[in-house]
């Protein structure tokens, strides 16, 4: 079990000064990254690496997303306390952490057996109570839709209608969308039960989201 001691908290501060100067806006945003101590998701030895804006491997091929790339993604969720989310792509719990500061309600789901296992002692060892599952989250997870929010963090070739049907009327879907190179973040909002608005924004460049409604069904 790690500590967070005042160093940690300092450079923490530092790092939600750095997203705030990069325009993130959204206060309860920032006051969830500030709340997570990003380097319990890291090896002791990578404490620097914890609180710089980058990403960083977790191994079995992923990482743990860019800090101004989960603000990014949360502060378009806009994720209300009362919300229902569903995050596709666990890897190593950080951006479940910062969403579970925002509503208690948070189901995730990891493709990778070994990462999936990995999150789930973690949960456990820091008292965190998501929903977990291990499967192909590409066409979400139907058996306990509909989500008012659905966070997709792996790169994806297209938008999963499967995943559009999963909203609640009201609610947001996020996810980066484009080739394995670079993908434009997406926000899909179920303006009516038939009408949805697209919504797109800058260009991130995330692991390939695989499965059936991703890049290919490998694993
Ligand atoms: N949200 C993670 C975090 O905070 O550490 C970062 C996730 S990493 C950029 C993308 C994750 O998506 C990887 O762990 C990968 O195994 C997972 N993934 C890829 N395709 C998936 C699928 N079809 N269903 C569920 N998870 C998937």
């Amino acid at each position: 079990m790690q500590t967070d001691t005042y160093r940690h908290k300092g450079m923490r501060r530092a790092l939600v000064k750095l997203l705030r100067d990069k325009n993130i806006r959204d206060e309860r945003v920032l006051a969830a990254i500030d709340a997570v101590p990003r380097h319990f998701f890291f090896e002791k030895a990578f404490v620097e690496q914890a609180y710089q804006d980058k990403a960083f491997p977790i191994g079995e091929g992923q990482t743990i997303s860019q800090p101004y790339t989960v603000a990014f993604q949360t502060e378009l969720l806009d994720v209300k306390p009362t919300d229902k989310v569903l995050e596709i792509g666990t890897g190593s719990g950080y951006q479940c952490a910062v969403l579970l500061q925002l509503t208690p309600y948070v189901y995730t789901i990891e493709y990778n057996r070994a990462l999936y296992d990995k999150a789930r002692l973690f949960f456990k060892k820091y008292g965190l109570h998501p929903h977990t599952f291990h499967g192909d989250g590409s066409e979400g997870l139907p058996q306990h839709a509909p989500y008012h929010k659905i966070i997709v963090t792996a790169g994806a070739p297209g938008v999963p209608k499967s995943l559009m049907r999963q909203l609640h009327v009201g609610g947001a879907l996020v996810i980066p969308v484009g080739d394995e190179k670079s993908q434009k973040m997406v926000r899909i909002t179920r303006v009516e039960e038939n009408e949805f608005t697209k919504e797109e924004f800058s260009s991130f460049k995330f692991v390939p989201l695989l499965g059936k409604s991703g890049w290919d069904t490998g694993m």
